[in-house]
């Protein structure tokens, strides 16, 4: 194995925010293991466009709100691609609704996709990081696990629960060499977000738009590549909308 190769897993890569990052981080030379729920054919159109800026990609098909089948993935990453240098976290759902109406179903279906999710994958993947000595794991949060939002209790205690794993682990495994932080996105236009009023909301952004799933890639890329200093922090990437 090359000295240099670096390896990237990136959990809801099919499409939206996670592809951007794939790609960005293919950009950056990262070989990509590309995880998705079910939409195999974006899956596949993801790993030619990464094949095509000259890295090495492959698709890996199962659910991340299942903790045998994350570890199975893991070690299938490992043995196709021999090492893991950066986990992100990303694949998430909402299915939102007022709190008096949520049922259980809804609410442990965004628990367990959004924030167990990060504990079934990073769990494996700091073994190989430790044995490695070195690890970025980047967990995909949002603007409202800081400041709540009516209608999405279940998404907001997912996305505050990873804030509170990312510290946590940032101080267990800062002494391995292993970085572990946040980002926060705000709106970002992606089919998560497709039915919103688009022009209402960008009113209320100081920089006046949505962001672009690319926004968000661009910070994993600095996370990944140029903060070896960095870990434990939520970075807030929302065009300024919580400051
Ligand atoms: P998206 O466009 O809906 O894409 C979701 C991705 O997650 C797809 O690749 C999907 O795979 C995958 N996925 C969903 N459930 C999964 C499961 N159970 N197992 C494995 N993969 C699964 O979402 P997005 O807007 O890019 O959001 C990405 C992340 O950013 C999410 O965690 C979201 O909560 C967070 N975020 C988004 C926004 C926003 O405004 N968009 C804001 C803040 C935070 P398939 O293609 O196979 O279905």
């Amino acid at each position: 194995m090359s000295e240099d190769k670096k390896v990237a897993l990136v959990t809801g890569a099919s499409r939206g925010i996670g592809k951007a990052c794939a790609i960005e981080l293919a950009k950056a030379g990262y070989d990509v293991a590309v995880s998705y729920a079910g939409n195999e054919e974006a899956a596949n159109k993801t790993v030619t466009e990464l094949k095509d800026l000259g890295v090495n990609a492959k698709a890996y098909k199962f659910d991340v709100s299942d903790k045998e089948a994350c570890a199975k993935a893991v070690e299938e990453v490992l043995a196709d691609f021999g090492k893991l240098d950066v986990l992100v976290n990303n694949a998430g759902i909402t299915r939102d609704g007022l709190f008096m109406r949520m049922s259980a179903e809804n609410w442990e279906a965004v628990i367990n996709t959004n924030l167990s999710s990060a504990f079934y994958m990073t769990s494996p993947a700091i073994k190989t990081m430790i044995k490695q000595r070195s690890g970025c794991i980047i967990n995909m949060s949002s603007i409202v696990g800081v400041m709540g939002n009516a209608g999405q209790a279940n998404y907001s205690a997912a996305k505050a629960g990873l804030i509170g794993f990312t510290k946590s682990l940032a101080k267990e495994l800062g002494s391995r060499n292993i970085r572990v932080n946040a980002i926060a996105p705000g709106f970002i236009q992606t089919d998560m977000t497709k039915d919103l009023d688009t022009e209402k909301i960008a009113e209320h952004i100081p920089l006046k738009r949505l962001g672009q799933p690319e926004d968000i890639a661009k910070a994993v890329r600095f996370l990944a590549e140029d903060a070896p200093y960095i870990t434990g922090q939520v970075i807030g990437v929302d065009g300024g909308l919580v400051v």
